[in-house]
């Protein structure tokens, strides 16, 4: 929702106008033109947030789980039938092409169906006669008012990784979207409106560094969730820590793609492009290194030369675009002096995509694909995420060497293997040290019932979003050992 130009917040089942006195500009990342302002919310506003979660509570963990997912399901649906709409929205904010962006909300739907299972999934456990005549129960209960704190780059799907679960485990729910992209969690807000939720149970309070540090420090804030850079997580999560919050953090990455000699290479090139330039390579799962082995080194630097000079790049409201640009002209300049460095290091530039300039949008923040070849996997730009469309490529002649530098990167986001042997798939699964897995795949995104599990410098916590353990992560376990002498029974 919006008023006068600027986008509102969320609090107490109300739209409201900041108090902020500060405001960014939302832009087009292929125009560069200002779309709307978004406050920096200031931490009264915050407070006067959490107040209002905090207030609908008690009668909100009161509420039936099977009560709760009714507006799950009606959640769905709205989505579902919005979906064109919004991921529109998602496209003029974040750069995406159409096709990514309702992929995108589409995978967050995704979460909203399985969070509809939770009357099953927060079901606890328990065992007759632990000693004669005494029973132990273990509950579910839910934790209070949460928090999530989410990145430009999945404006639609990240923060669907947890308010689902979040509210129907009987939570009340508190989002701060990333301030790049706004628009499309205040569309789907809009959606969430005409739920009738009980006041309170989801908030949506726009700003920057000061609303993450009134969350972190609130004491009516029991647990937050974080995605976006890995120093940021690395803050979230020592900082909430320290105020004694349940935390998880997810944050950077740089993938490697083992390709080996026996590899589908057409079918490999094909991915890994997808990979490496799809959303212009600001994915987490994105591929930013290929490590060859032995002659596979020579043929794939050929093909994927071919497709990245090929890629068709431009606003992605055209329907034949495979790619937009990145989110901001700051981010560009980022990515191309990351360019240069690598070259400085050593690298050696089969396809250039600096300085390019799209007919029509030449104000936009276009890189194109860019492949680096020979980079020094001791390189500074060897060890930093690009977040933009590079493929790093490295060459080395056995499985065991490429093992070793996939498990010599900080980051544990992803790794993946193109290969036909089940031998060489097995002993990459088993040994490399990265959370996703990829086989044959370039994008190895857990679906909604799986855990999307970094390790390493990718995750800081213990439990990771989506599936089992979102139930685990927004639920307390409460142990209940209970007797009932039967000289206490009355006759009947
Ligand atoms: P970011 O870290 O700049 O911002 C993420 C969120 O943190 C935003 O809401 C922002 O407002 C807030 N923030 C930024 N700086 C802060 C500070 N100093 N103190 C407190 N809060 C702060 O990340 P981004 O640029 O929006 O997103 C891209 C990053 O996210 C990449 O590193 C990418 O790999 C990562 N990412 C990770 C995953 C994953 O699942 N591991 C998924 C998506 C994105």
């Amino acid at each position: 929702m919006r008023e006068n130009g600027q986008l509102l917040n969320y609090i107490g089942g109300t739209w409201k106008p900041s108090r902020a006195s500060e405001f960014l500009n939302v832009r087009n990342p292929a125009t560069g033109e200002a779309i709307v302002r978004v406050p920096l919310s200031p931490a009264d506003e915050v407070d006067e947030a959490i107040q209002a979660a905090q207030a609908a509570f008690d009668g909100w963990r009161r509420t039936p789980p099977l009560q709760r997912v009714q507006y799950l399901f009606k959640l769905k649906t709205l989505l579902d039938t919005h979906l064109d709409e919004i991921a529109r929205l998602t496209v003029e904010e974040c750069g995406k092409t159409m096709d990514e962006a309702r992929g995108e909300l589409q995978r967050g739907i995704e979460n909203v169906e399985v969070a509809t299972g939770i009357p099953i999934l927060m079901q606890g456990y328990n065992s007759e006669d632990i000693a004669r005549g005494i029973d132990e129960l273990m509950f579910r209960q839910p934790v209070g008012v949460v928090a999530a704190i989410t990145p430009f780059n999945f404006p639609g799907m990240i923060p669907l990784w947890f308010l689902p679960y979040a509210i129907a485990c009987g939570n009340c729910f508190v989002l701060k979207p990333s301030e790049k992209v706004p628009m499309t969690m205040s569309r789907v807000f809009d959606l969430i409106d005409q739920l009738g939720l009980p006041p309170g149970v989801v908030t949506l309070i726009n700003g920057g560094k000061e609303v993450v540090d009134t969350l972190l420090d609130h004491p009516d804030v029991r647990a937050i969730s974080f995605v976006g850079s890995s120093p940021v997580a690395k803050y979230v999560y020592s900082r909430s820590a320290a105020n004694g919050k349940r935390v998880q953090c997810q944050g950077g990455a740089k993938n490697p793609v083992i390709v080996l000699p026996d590899a589908d290479m057409e079918m490999a090139t094909r991915i890994i492009a997808d990979s490496s330039f799809g959303c212009a390579g600001q994915r987490c799962l994105a591929t930013s290194v290929t490590i060859t082995v032995g002659e596979a080194g020579r043929i794939f630097r050929e093909q994927i030369s071919e497709v990245a000079s090929k890629r068709k790049v431009g606003y992605g409201l055209e329907s034949d675009v495979e790619m937009g640009p990145v989110i901001t002209a700051e981010s560009k300049q980022r990515i191309e002096s990351l360019i240069a460095k690598g070259v400085s290091e050593g690298a050696k530039v089969l396809v250039d995509g600096r300085n390019s300039s799209i007919p029509h949008y030449e104000n936009g923040y276009f890189v194109r694909p860019t492949v680096l070849d020979e980079v020094n996997p001791r390189s500074d730009l060897a060890g930093t995420e690009i977040f933009g469309p590079v493929l790093s490529l490295m060459h080395v002649q056995t499985i065991d060497e490429a093992i070793e530098q996939v498990n010599a990167t900080a980051f544990g986001n992803m790794a993946c293997l193109f290969t036909s042997s089940g031998a060489a798939a097995r002993k990459f699964r088993y040994e490399a040290r990265a959370g996703n897995i990829g086989i044959n795949i370039g994008v190895a995104a857990p679906m909604a019932f799986f855990p999307f599990s970094g390790w390493k410098g990718s995750f800081f916590g213990d439990m990771h979003a989506q599936g089992r353990d979102a139930i685990e992560f927004y639920t307390e376990k409460k142990v209940v050992v209970e007797r009932w002498p039967k000289e206490w029974s009355r006759k009947f």
